[in-house]
């Protein structure tokens, strides 16, 4: 049985425990490899390597961190196939949906080539006679990141690239459930010529979490995962006096108008719901269909279900995988139940698929639930799966209204062909990433990624410009070189010009 080092230092190393998890094909339902859960004492030897290589990359200078980067941009995008092999391998998402994630990184790497623009400070001559007042941005040290198992590359990649090309060194602690990626992109960051220690992988669940939260030298925690976890992330770690954003889960609502082309809402609906089992933290789970667009909707959006093909990711035409783990099986298909049960309508049930010669691996099929109530647990929980629940509202305000009202506020999008309807839409819902005929609105690399409420806690957005912004903090420097026709005695009075 393969085993699953950690990487620290530059290389691959068992660290000091015995103790180790199973990885799990979730496709087959197999173990492919055990993952080695850091001690303690790992994580103390790994966070002093990473503070001491902090010191010497902040102090690279930028041209030398933005080639480490150029590099490691090309590395990640000749490695394209081997990564997404690994994420199909350990999550379950087809190939070509595990390249599109990478994709995603990688734009995230290129937006941190640019980084002696975005570092770029401010500068005002003569502020006061004599007096000029520059500013410019360090690194804050030592991060961590947390990440979740759904996007096994992406996540870390929309946190690496900006803390490390922003002068910090990075500690990754990736989901127990998805180890292989990071690991490749641990050796690529090496083979980019990034010194040792400034990106370290180490592995492990709540227990190095909790170490990382409490460490004194750790300096900052990108989290990316679910609510519960987000927040006691943010309030632990604040606690011990660390910068922290935390992006929490969603429950994403896909709001359609009686306007809208509803051949091409239905087919946008369907992917944004299934695709990758629904297990995206922007999937849309909840349809709000307006008025008389609902009968109509449904019909599309049921054939268009049942029409997915549903296999190992690694088959040639797949479009959707299993999901993650038994656990989140057994929950999802008891949540479609609580549903039937409480009166909703089932349009599509996918808790009995079987995938042939895939039996034990963990399959839930496409399911539309209709007529769902707001007090129903398919609607309050974030359920993560395949499932889209639809509800039905009588007009665009009760549909703002239904989505203000939710705990979150990560993604919604909106299908119509009015405009008015559509700004309307925008400048009203408590959301932070909003699609206008887009189901899943994630910003471009040089925007920021973040929702509102309970889908993140923290002050700042993830990567773009509100990245560069939390893994760096602000000097600004006010400086007189007295000449003799300048030199104005000291003075007890604050100074004013
Ligand atoms: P999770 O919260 O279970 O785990 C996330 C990370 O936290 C993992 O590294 C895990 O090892 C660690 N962890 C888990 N429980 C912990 C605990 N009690 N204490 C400390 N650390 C703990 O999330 P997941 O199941 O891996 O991922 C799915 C969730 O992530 C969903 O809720 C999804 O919406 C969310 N997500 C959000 C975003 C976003 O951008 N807002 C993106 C991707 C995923």
């Amino acid at each position: 049985m393969p085993v699953i080092n950690h990487f620290i230092r530059g290389e691959e190393a068992a660290g000091t425990g015995t103790d180790t998890k199973p990885i799990y094909n979730p496709a087959t339902g197999q173990i492919t490899a055990e993952l080695r859960l850091a001690t303690p004492e790992d994580l103390g030897h790994t966070v002093a390597i990473a503070k001491a290589a902090a010191e010497s990359w902040g102090d690279t200078s930028l041209s030398k961190r933005t080639n480490v980067l150029f590099k490691f941009r090309e590395l990640v995008a000749a490695h394209v196939d081997e990564l997404a092999a690994l994420i199909t391998a350990e999550h379950g998402k087809v190939l070509s949906d595990a390249k599109g994630e990478i994709g995603r990184g990688l734009e995230v790497i290129e937006y941190a080539c640019g980084i002696p623009t975005l570092l770029k400070g401010d500068y005002s001559d003569q502020a006061s006679t004599g007096i000029d007042v520059f500013s410019f941005r360090e690194p804050i040290g030592v991060v961590a990141g947390i990440t979740p198992f759904n996007f096994p590359v992406m996540v870390p990649l929309w946190m690496a690239p900006m803390a490390i090309a922003t002068g910090n060194a990075f500690i990754l602690k990736p989901s127990h459930r998805v180890p292989s990626a990071a690991m490749l992109l641990a050796r690529l960051f090496q083979e980019a010529g990034l010194p040792d220690g400034v990106f370290q992988v180490l592995h492990g669940d709540r227990e190095v979490v909790s170490g990382l939260l409490s460490h004194p030298d750790v300096d900052g925690i990108s989290f990316v995962g679910s609510t519960p976890v987000a927040k006691h992330v943010l309030e632990t770690a604040t606690k011990h006096g660390k910068r922290v954003q935390a992006l929490g889960g969603a429950k994403n609502h896909a709001i359609v108008l009686p306007d809208a082309d509803l051949d091409n809402a239905a087919d946008h609906l369907a992917a944004a719901a299934f695709g990758s089992a629904g297990q995206r933290c922007m999937a849309i789970s909840v349809a709000v269909a307006v008025g008389d667009a609902a009968d109509l909707l449904v019909k599309k959006v049921e054939e268009r279900a049942v029409a997915v093909n549903v296999n190992n990711g690694t088959e040639p035409g797949a479009e959707m995988g299993p999901v993650i783990s038994p656990e989140s099986k057994e929950f999802i298909v008891k949540t479609i139940s609580e549903a039937e049960k409480a009166g909703a309508a089932m349009v599509v049930d996918g808790r009995d698929l079987v995938v042939p010669g895939h039996e034990d691996g963990f399959w839930v099929g496409p399911t539309v639930i209709d007529h769902v109530k707001t007090e129903m647990s398919a609607y309050t929980e974030e359920i993560f799966g395949p499932v889209l629940v639809v509800v039905r509202v009588e007009d665009l305000e009760e549909g703002i209204r239904l989505i203000n009202a939710n705990p979150y506020g990560n993604g919604t999008a909106i299908f119509t062909s009015s405009g008015a309807a559509a700004r309307k839409f925008q400048r009203s819902v408590d959301v932070g990433m909003i699609g206008i005929n887009v189901p899943l609105p994630v910003p471009v690399a040089y925007y920021s990624f973040g929702g509102w409420k309970a889908s993140l806690f923290g002050d700042k957005h993830i990567y773009g410009p509100e990245g560069v912004s939390f893994y760096t903090r602000g000097k600004v420097i006010t400086s007189r070189w007295p000449e003799a026709e300048h030199a104005s005695g000291a003075s007890y009075n604050f100074p004013s010009n």
